[in-house]
């Protein structure tokens, strides 16, 4: 909880009961040492990729009563009003946050890519080549979570049991993987589609895959998804969203329009191309089969020291980007979602027992409603005309300054200035942020606009600009932060698409279940970077150490 009238109350009351139980630390110490031994014996955090609150609310129906969401909501604590506190609101990002208890501010992650301004090169955020790739002839393994800048829940944990706990990530997108998964981590394994559709990893954590990744790649499970996709249940009683056939979904290679079943032929019938089944919802089922087998064969949960598994669902992405937020497609997804959670649950109480494994669930960010739906029943939305901004753009920087390389990169709603340029025009860096952010304001789909000396110099304590810094590195960030209207994206028209600080991108489902969580709700607001202080409170271990959040007091049995 990130309330700021909190800290002080809570600092007053930690040192009373300190002073008032002085005399009973020696009995207090046995009850810890119990208490420790209560820990769970492994705990999942689960990150469902661009994931909004309301798929919990709007699909709960269709929810099965023995599924994933519902045991989660029913069973354990859910946190209704829970946020992001930074843009932009990516996967990297959104990944990196959950894990380490902060924001780009800190740890870094400033953006899936984003332009190096020290080296003057566009970067990856998960991107190493000074590592190998394992498992796999293409680059796709050149990995590492070295930009991210402090540590993670699970690095913490690897300190605490003097890394006898094991900590694994897994995930079809690489940096879903490694983030998650820290810089101490056993390994993290995210999927290679294209021409081989294996499970693959970097030199960073191994040598060689162990001999059940290989063999599980082996097995054709992989293959076996790709195949056509028809709704799990019968298409007429989706009636939580949209008609099947509309102009604000996009369409497979080789499809002719946006409607189940979906059995794009020039796309499966590539025998090579792997890469359809992240589009698909059997692309989650892919990482919940090897979750499990991940769990089974590492023996995660098996003794009293805990062990981490992090997983990430990246297909609910995918398909959301493609089709949108009010699609069906979206609706099957998370329908077949709720089942692979349920299996899910199911292996863990199987191999590690129920109630003593303890369970967290969240997205990496939201995701708008399709503009062009929202503006079809008159709600204020749009697109970015990126052919006319680039002219006017060009057109102010030639007029005002005489060249246009003053700007050298616009990425994550943010321009990056040339500051050589600047200081060989005789200008001042501050001038030249004002004029430009000056400029961008009478573009009119932008809404405010921020340079990064107010980012220096003001400490925002709410709304949008409170975002914004929270997002803002002084090392990474640029020059020129631009906030675009609400409902309006740099985006096709189909589909939805995230990355902003508006509400609909920032409300992230946040559920926690089993040891040591108490049954029940709050609207309260909470915030992404107060999970890994709970868990770490759950685990009695340290916080990471770049931790802004608060533990979520109202979650943990204590
Ligand atoms: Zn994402
Ligand atoms: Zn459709
Ligand atoms: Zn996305």
């Amino acid at each position: 909880m990130s309330t700021n009238f909190r800290l002080p109350i809570l600092a007053v009351l930690v040192t009373f009961f300190s002073i008032i139980s002085g005399f009973s630390q020696r009995k207090a110490k046995a009850k810890d040492d119990s208490a420790l031994k209560g820990n769970p014996k492994l705990v999942v955090g689960i990150i469902v990729d661009q994931m909004r609150y309301d798929y919990l609310t709007r699909f709960y129906d269709q929810y099965d009563d023995e599924g994933g969401f519902k045991r989660m909501m029913e069973n354990g604590f859910n946190c209704k009003n829970n946020h992001y506190n930074y843009a932009p609101t990516s996967t990297g990002p959104g990944h990196a946050s959950v894990y380490t208890g902060t924001t780009p501010a800190t740890h870094g992650i400033i953006g899936n890519n984003w332009y190096d301004k020290e080296n003057d090169v566009e970067v990856y955020c998960a991107s190493d080549d000074s590592y190998a790739s394992v498992g796999t002839t293409s680059d796709a393994g050149k990995m590492s979570p070295h930009r991210m800048q402090v540590t993670t829940i699970t690095d913490q944990l690897r300190l605490h049991t003097q890394m006898q706990g094991k900590t694994i990530g897994i995930a079809l997108k690489d940096r879903g993987a490694i983030l998650p998964a820290g810089h101490a981590a056993n390994a993290a394994y995210w999927f290679h589609g294209a021409d081989e559709g294996k499970w693959i990893s970097s030199s960073y954590y191994m040598d060689k895959l162990p001999q059940w990744v290989i063999d599980f790649n082996a097995s054709g499970v992989a293959g076996s998804y790709k195949k056509a996709w028809t709704t799990l249940k019968d298409i007429s009683s989706y009636t939580e969203s949209g008609s099947d056939n509309n102009v604000f979904e996009g369409l497979f290679e080789g499809e002719t329009s946006p409607t189940f079943p979906h059995n794009p032929q020039e796309l499966l019938n590539k025998n090579k191309d792997y890469d359809i089944i992240k589009s698909t919802p059997f692309g989650n089922s892919l990482t919940a089969d090897f979750a499990i087998e991940a769990l089974k064969q590492e023996e995660l949960g098996k003794d009293d020291i805990t062990d981490f598994l992090a997983v990430s669902f990246s297909s609910t992405d995918y398909v959301g980007h493609k089709f949108g937020v009010n699609s069906k497609e979206i609706e099957d997804t998370y329908v077949r979602l709720d089942k692979d959670l349920a299996r899910l649950f199911e292996a863990l109480d199987k191999n590690v027992g129920e109630g003593e494994y303890t369970v967290f669930l969240t997205a990496d960010h939201a995701a708008v409603n399709v503009p062009a739906y929202l503006k079809s029943i008159k709600i204020p939305a749009g697109y970015v005309d990126n052919d006319s901004t680039k002219e006017k753009f060009a057109n102010f920087l030639k007029y005002k300054y005489g060249t246009e390389d003053i700007v050298k990169n616009f990425s994550n709603y943010q321009i990056f200035l040339d500051h050589k340029i600047i200081n060989n025009l005789d200008l001042e860096v501050r001038e030249v942020q004002e004029d430009i952010a000056k400029e961008f304001l009478s573009y009119d789909y932008v809404d405010r606009v921020y340079t990064g000396y107010q980012m220096w110099q003001n400490n925002y304590t709410s709304g949008i600009p409170y975002i914004l810094q929270n997002g803002y590195n002084q090392k990474r960030s640029g020059d020129v932060l631009l906030v675009l209207k609400p409902g309006t994206i740099t985006y096709s028209k189909t589909g939805s698409t995230h990355g902003s600080p508006q509400i609909y991108d920032t409300h992230t489902p946040l559920l926690f279940y089993g040891k040591g969580i108490k049954k029940g709700s709050t609207v309260e607001r909470t915030e992404i970077p107060d999970i890994a202080p709970t868990i770490s409170s759950l685990l009695g271990i340290a916080f990471p150490n770049g931790t802004t959040g608060e533990p979520i007091v109202e979650v943990l049995e204590q």
